[in-house]
């Protein structure tokens, strides 16, 4: 494929979507490589509860349609697979998805970030037998179970909560008697008759041979170890950002998070931007991956005005024919 555009943007999830509404509005004509999964991490979410404009709440998966379909409205286009590779070491930009080649004067990278695992060799055996990372998609294959969750932060307990819908019984084990979810999270946890909270614990092993049947526990504080019945395991222990593309062209931390100049989007290289979680470890809500995603497409928008002299609509100015109120 030998068209340069103005701009592909890669990843399909609150940021990438932003960024393609804003830019698609600009006459950038954006082709988002939204990814074979698209949607993100809000696709294996419940109820969305803090996305301003929901006063109802919203499925995460019924908002990402939404946030996608408002893109197409105005023209953006998508291609449904996974980036395989990147070139970002000269002008046009080279993006690979398999055997296609597609070539971008910017760039916006929105690639997002991933469940993180324990790292155990029978966690990964079982997954798919009773070990799972999200709730959403797995929980109501284990009713009336013994179901275990561990982590101790938002994601462990809003998990654990949507559990309570299918197991007999859930227990959030965590490695300290502290936890870093928010207060009315931890509120509704000791509300939930059904919700157990075991501290200060580990899984230190996931045990059973086909499929999973219990827990070997230890307790961090006595390294007194247990085995537990369990009937599901559920991981929630934070996220990777999804840069393994990236690294070796864009500056990123310890933790492989894109980094970007303070107060914009913009990476080490000029005309390649980044914007959601991949570059943000700190906030991670869909409502800041959009904020950002917007930014984005503005600092897009600017550099390729300044740089090739591109005629796109102010990012901020309404269409006349379709002016908001
Ligand atoms: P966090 O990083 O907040 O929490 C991860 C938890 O997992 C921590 O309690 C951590 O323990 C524990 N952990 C990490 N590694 C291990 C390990 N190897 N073994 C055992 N435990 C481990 O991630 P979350 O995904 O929970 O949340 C990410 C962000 O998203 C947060 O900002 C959160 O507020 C937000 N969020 C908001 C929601 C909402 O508002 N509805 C819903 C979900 C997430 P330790 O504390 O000891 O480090």
């Amino acid at each position: 494929m030998s068209d340069v555009r103005d701009l592909i943007i890669v990843g399909g999830g609150p940021a990438g979507y932003t960024a393609a509404l804003y830019a698609a509005r600009a006459n950038l004509e954006p082709l988002v490589i939204e990814g074979f999964n698209w949607g993100g991490q809000l696709m294996i979410t419940s109820d969305v509860e803090n996305y301003p404009g929901y006063p109802d709440g919203v499925m995460g998966p019924e908002m990402m349609a939404d946030f996608r379909r408002q893109a197409e409205r105005f023209g953006a286009e998508f291609v449904t697979d996974d980036v395989t590779a990147v070139d970002f070491s000269e002008r046009p930009f080279r993006i690979t998805v398999d055997r296609d080649e597609y070539l971008a004067r910017s760039v916006i990278v929105a690639t997002g970030a991933s469940a993180r695992w324990l790292g155990l060799e029978s966690e990964q055996r079982l997954q798919g037998r009773g070990v799972s990372a999200c709730a959403t998609c797995d929980g109501s294959f284990f009713r009336d179970r013994h179901i275990w969750v561990v982590g101790g932060g938002d994601t462990a307990f809003e998990e654990a909560l949507f559990l309570t819908r299918f197991g007999y019984k859930v227990t959030l084990v965590h490695r300290r008697h502290e936890f870093r979810a928010s207060q009315i999270m931890i509120d509704r946890a000791h509300a939930n008759e059904k919700l157990e909270l075991k501290t200060p614990y580990v899984v230190e092993e996931v045990l059973g041979e086909s499929a999973l049947t219990g827990l070997r526990l230890r307790n961090t504080e006595t390294d007194e170890v247990e085995d537990v019945e369990a009937g599901a395991l559920f991981v929630a222990i934070g996220h990777e950002p999804n840069t393994k593309l990236f690294v070796e062209h864009l500056d990123h931390d310890d933790a492989g998070y894109l980094v970007t100049k303070p107060g914009s989007t913009e990476t080490n290289v000029p005309g390649v931007f980044a914007a959601g979680d991949v570059q943000d470890h700190t906030y991670r809500q869909a409502i800041t991956a959009a904020g950002s995603g917007c930014m984005a497409a503005l600092d897009a928008e600017r550099f390729l005005a300044a740089e090739e002299g591109h005629e796109g609509t102010a990012l901020t100015a309404p269409r006349p024919e379709a002016a908001e109120v």
